[in-house]
């Protein structure tokens, strides 16, 4: 159906908000705080979709979705075709639909955006995806006849999944290695439930199962079985590295040694994973957060989704202290805006210079600093600078560093024969994603550094393409 209204009308339509949780309700539970959207309100939306001739939206967006088809399919009210146009390009959409950074790729880059709101593409991917997955008519694409070759990929989150997908679909036998109990990666292990329910992540490994994939869980790859032995062992005749960038990194300021300050993947893998939220019922155990002071440090996602748990887990405070401004910040703006209604408490151009501990080695409190903004550093952005004599102390109990991580290290160790760059990183050609060794592959955050789940997701479907090219062919 071609849409009714005029172009120029259509700048007149608002953007649709997206019904969520109240604020007072959300901050007690561990349930989604966006709800969806219905039929009405997604037809509402699509309607403002002025079907550019060049559409900026795909061009924004890393995995080129053809956003304009399928606004206009939800136009026709054919969903599922819609969900279907979507995983031609992107194969977890009800997943990016929640988690991709709209506002700095397609709906960044929408011709409605400065003047009328962008149209709210990422709220209708999840609208379409998620009545697909409802309708339990997810299209499963057809699988070749089996080549006889072997794939293993090490990691299981978006990478590493992406790729599976792509390669069973053309006749490989695929096994994913997982060195954690569950498959999904950050969507399992540090997203949160209130963001992303683990049941969506599940849905979709259970398609690939369906498709074929195999998955081994608690394999850590390079301690159970190296690279080498998969290659020369086992049978297996490609490799896929997508082992992440999930190391920690800290302060390194006194005190964070101290009981009571973790990592922020200690306490989202616990909180979320180990599923610390649901005590009694599960025993993990972390630190008791009800009526305490619990501070993150840092200004991504990471530092979103671990003080938002906190929040939820019954903290009186929970700040977020961060040594530049909101500008600067690079977690999701609708995180941020979340994190604010919630009554998370921002103390923004602040940076902690060291946790203070009691007699017994317990946080007790962060001594902080104020800082203000010079001139642009390499980054681009202005560098925070420390204002003079400005320290005081914050009374803590539970402080999370959010820093940023960087790669996990033990598949480079165990095979020194894979090329890596500073920080760990694993070098690969740009378009093919091969190592330095013959049949291995690298994708997602272990090549570029921690990322964005879309990012993952376009090259781990890259290795995957150069992986079956270099089965048919056998040319490195
Ligand atoms: C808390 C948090 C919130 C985020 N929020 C967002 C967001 O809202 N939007 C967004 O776009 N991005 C977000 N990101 C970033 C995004 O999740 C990552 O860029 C993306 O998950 C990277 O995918 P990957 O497949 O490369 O690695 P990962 O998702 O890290 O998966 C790697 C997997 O490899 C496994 N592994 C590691 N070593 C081994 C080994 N030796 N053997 C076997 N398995 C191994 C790990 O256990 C893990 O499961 C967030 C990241 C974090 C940490």
């Amino acid at each position: 159906m071609a849409n009714p209204v005029p172009t120029k009308e259509r700048t007149k339509l608002p953007r649709q908000h997206m019904p969520e949780q109240q604020p007072e309700k959300r901050r007690q539970n561990f349930t989604e705080v966006n709800l969806g959207f219905d039929f009405n309100i997604a037809k509402q939306e699509a309607l403002r979709c002025l079907e550019c001739a060049n559409p900026k939206c795909v061009s924004g967006c890393p995995v080129g979705v053809k956003i304009k088809d399928f606004i206009s399919l939800i136009l026709d009210g054919d969903y599922l075709a819609a969900a279907s146009k979507i995983r031609e390009d992107d194969v977890l959409p009800a997943i990016t639909g929640r988690v991709c950074p709209q506002e700095d790729q397609c709906e960044g880059s929408c011709i409605m955006g400065k003047k009328f709101g962008s149209v709210g593409i990422g709220f209708l991917e999840r609208f379409v995806a998620d009545f697909e997955r409802e309708s339990g008519k997810i299209g499963l694409p057809p699988i070749a006849p089996s080549t006889g070759k072997k794939v293993a990929i090490v990691g299981s989150g978006p990478a590493g999944l992406s790729a599976a997908g792509d390669l069973v679909q053309r006749g490989h036998a695929v096994t994913v290695f997982e060195a954690l109990h569950e498959i999904g990666g950050v969507l399992v292990y540090g997203i949160p439930e209130f963001r992303l329910p683990k049941a969506i992540v599940r849905q979709e490994v259970e398609n690939m199962k369906k498709m074929g994939v195999e998955f081994q869980t608690d394999v850590v790859v390079g301690k159970t079985v190296t690279v080498d032995e998969l290659l020369n062992e086992e049978g297996y005749s490609a490799i896929l590295v997508a082992t992440g960038a999930g190391l920690p990194q800290f302060l390194g300021v006194p005190g964070e040694d101290l009981c009571g300050v973790y990592s922020s993947n200690e306490f989202l893998t616990r909180v979320n994973l180990m599923k610390a939220y649901r005590f009694p019922e599960y025993d993990e155990p972390i630190y008791d957060c009800r009526g305490k002071n619990v501070a993150v440090v840092g200004g991504g996602n990471t530092a979103m989704d671990s003080i938002r748990s906190a929040l939820r887990l019954g903290a009186k405070n929970a700040y977020v202290i961060y040594r530049r401004s909101e500008a600067e910040m690079p977690a999701r703006a609708e995180e941020v805006k979340h994190a604010r209604e919630e009554g998370i408490q921002f103390l923004l151009l602040n940076n902690p210079v060291e946790f203070l501990g009691d007699e017994k080695g317990w946080l007790r409190a962060a001594r902080c600093i104020k800082m203000e903004l010079g001139p642009a550093d390499e980054s681009g952005r202005r560098r925070p600078v420390p204002i003079k004599g400005s320290e005081y102390e914050l009374p803590l109990d539970v402080a999370i560093i959010a820093v940023g991580t960087s790669s996990n290290p033990l598949v480079q160790s165990t095979t020194p024969d894979i090329k890596t760059r500073k920080g760990g990183y694993i070098v690969t050609d740009e378009t093919t994603l091969k190592t330095s060794k013959r049949g291995v592959f690298g994708a997602g955050d272990i090549v570029t550094g921690a990322a964005t789940v879309i990012l993952a997701m376009g090259t781990g479907r890259k290795a995957a393409k150069a992986i079956d090219e270099y089965l048919k062919t056998g040319a490195w």
